[in-house]
């Protein structure tokens, strides 16, 4: 009988990352599907179960219909505002007060920030931010409830239409977020992968890269997922009680650890 708890992985999880030298979280739709917003994959409930992305989530799609796009991304940001962050997110913003980690999320809810981490490489864009589609200035909305205003938004310096900054089907990923997010895993020496099916490229290939070299990897997904069964730790448990577990088995030698 396997003796090891979930409780004992957090414990081991808390030193790895207490005692790494530099720590890169990888966060996917998971950590944020308890704050109530919709995943994409889900074959029953995920986004792409009910809604097609060819209709609202390309170029095209927006280009055709600017208004159907806009009013599904403002429902989006509801959902996002209502739900806010949760156990997960303030788990590892409180962890990020004890040493220094680095957060790449596949997630453009902007939730990670809201909980107060600070260093996050956004792989797909930010819902809470606009791009104008003439100029290209970009202007950052609050994480909040959004009114329900239907009108199409404009750039304040151009006037043009603006989009959601959010990476769409057939877009290329932002290239800064990208180098970024391998100048970290280059330099990681524990890579923590959180809420991630490890299904969609080019994420999946981060934490693919993180399993063949070096770093210690560690994924918390309740499910198992591709690279469950090769990484140093599978914790089968969600976010929001996986993260506070490794608070809670914080070491207590951290912290002069972290002075030597
Ligand atoms: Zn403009």
């Amino acid at each position: 009988m396997d003796t090891v708890t979930a409780d004992d992985l957090c414990a081991d999880a808390a030193r790895a990352l207490a005692h790494a030298d530099n720590v890169l979280v990888l966060t996917g739709a998971g950590i944020s599907a308890e704050s109530g917003i919709p995943t994409f994959r889900e074959a029953q409930t995920g986004l792409w179960a009910q809604f097609s992305p060819q209709d609202l989530a390309t170029p095209a799609a927006f280009a055709r219909n600017p208004e159907r796009v806009w009013g599904w991304y403002r429902w989006r940001r509801t959902l996002i505002g209502r739900g806010g962050v949760n156990p997960g997110h303030r788990a590892l913003a409180a962890i990020e007060a004890r040493r220094p980690i680095s957060i790449v999320t596949q997630n453009v809810d902007g939730l990670h920030a809201a909980a107060g981490s600070t260093d996050i490489t956004e792989l797909h864009g930010n819902i809470w931010i606009e791009r104008c589609t003439g100029c290209a200035a970009e202007s950052s909305q609050p994480v909040a409830p959004a009114d329900n205003d239907a009108s199409l938004p404009c750039c304040p310096a151009c006037g043009a239409m603006t989009r959601p900054a959010v990476v769409w089907f057939g877009e290329m990923l932002p290239t800064v977020a990208l180098e970024r997010a391998q100048e970290l895993l280059a330099a990681a020496n524990c890579v923590l992968v959180v809420g991630t099916s490890n299904q969609v490229y080019p994420a999946a290939a981060l934490v693919e890269q993180a399993v063949q070299g070096p770093a210690t990897v560690i994924e918390i997904n309740p499910e198992e997922t591709a690279v469950s069964r090769s990484v140093d730790m599978h914790i089968a448990a969600t976010a929001s009680r996986a993260l506070p577990g490794i608070l809670a088995h914080w070491p207590h030698d951290a912290a002069a650890l972290a002075r030597r």
